[in-house]
């Protein structure tokens, strides 16, 4: 599969292998270890996972060539303005045993997002992060921070899977040239995602589950898409996604299983902000 081209040229595979709620670190580092093992070459953690040190393990054992791995991380909103980035992103690098990162991205649009995009901008300027980008921005912060700012984020990495299809933020992001990132592709297997019968029905025409025709859904449509799985067999699963395409009248069938709201998080609630506000960790 075609890797995703970012606005600055930089290149991320199309899918890759996310690691949030692992918190036991020595089934993440299993995780990650198999993921590479079986060709993944995207590994995407966070600052607030507290799973970095287990990921960086991982990857030193794994033994791949540095160039040939992108690894991408967040920021939380308690590290958020322009100091407190530049030291969590030093943490970063610190528990992921790396002096650089492929893509560095602020992972809620609360607090002092305007400081930490300036420090993103410096450390993408002193070629420290390959691409830089947020998460969760809708599209009035979106362009909000386009218009303020010296760069524009290269990724929004959101909510994206059959039930949150985002179409009014993607075409956003389109005008904007914000790759889209999906997180939760799998919708987390919620509303029966792996038992629903229009997945199933075309599933069963190619041989593949309904997690692959997901995947397949998205990463056709130039969607970089990153599942989570601590099941090596899931984990193998979903990265073997290259070898099929969804026809339009496939293609069409998911895309009418839109809810148009969110499934999973509904950043712009006042409930949701203090939630997420609340949430503190240690690096
Ligand atoms: P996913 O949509 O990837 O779903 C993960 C769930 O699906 C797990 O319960 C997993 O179970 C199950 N699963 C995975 N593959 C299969 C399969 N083939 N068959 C059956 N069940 C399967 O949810 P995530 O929330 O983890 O999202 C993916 C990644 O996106 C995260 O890990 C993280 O990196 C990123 N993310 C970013 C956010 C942001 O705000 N920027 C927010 C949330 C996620 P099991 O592990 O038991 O196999």
């Amino acid at each position: 599969m075609e890797d995703l081209q970012l606005s600055n040229g930089f290149e991320l595979p199309i899918l890759g292998y996310g690691v949030y709620q692992i918190d036991d670190l020595d089934e993440c580092k299993r995780g990650v270890a198999s993921a590479l093992d079986d060709g993944y070459r995207l590994i995407d953690t966070a600052a607030c996972y507290g799973n970095e040190r287990a990921v960086g393990d991982a990857l030193s054992e794994a033994a791949i060539p540095r160039g040939e791995v992108s690894i991408s991380s967040k920021v939380w909103i308690q590290q958020k303005g322009y100091e407190g980035t530049i030291q969590s992103f030093e943490k970063t690098l610190m528990n992921l045993q790396t002096d650089y990162l492929d893509l560095y991205l602020i992972h809620m649009p609360y607090g002092d997002y305007q400081g930490s995009w300036r420090a993103m901008e410096d450390l993408y300027e002193q070629g420290r992060v390959r691409a830089i980008g947020v998460c969760n921005f809708l599209p009035d912060r979106l362009i909000d921070l386009i218009l303020s700012s010296r760069i524009a984020p290269m990724v929004n990495q959101i909510e994206l899977h059959p039930f949150t299809q985002q179409i009014a933020l993607r075409k956003v992001m389109a005008e904007q040239g914000v790759a889209p990132m999906a997180w939760a592709p799998l919708a987390e297997g919620r509303r029966g995602i792996f038992d629903n019968p229009v997945l199933k029905r075309i599933g069963q025409r190619y041989g593949k589950t309904p997690a692959q025709v997901v995947l397949r859904w998205l990463t056709q449509q130039g969607i970089c898409a990153i599942p989570k799985s601590v099941h090596e067999e899931r984990i193998r699963e979903n990265h073997n996604i290259a070898d099929f395409s969804l026809d339009d009248d496939d293609m069409h069938d998911i895309s009418a299983m839109d809810t148009g709201v969110p499934l999973i998080l509904d950043v712009d609630t006042p409930e949701e902000a203090t939630r997420l506000h609340g949430i503190s960790h240690t690096q």
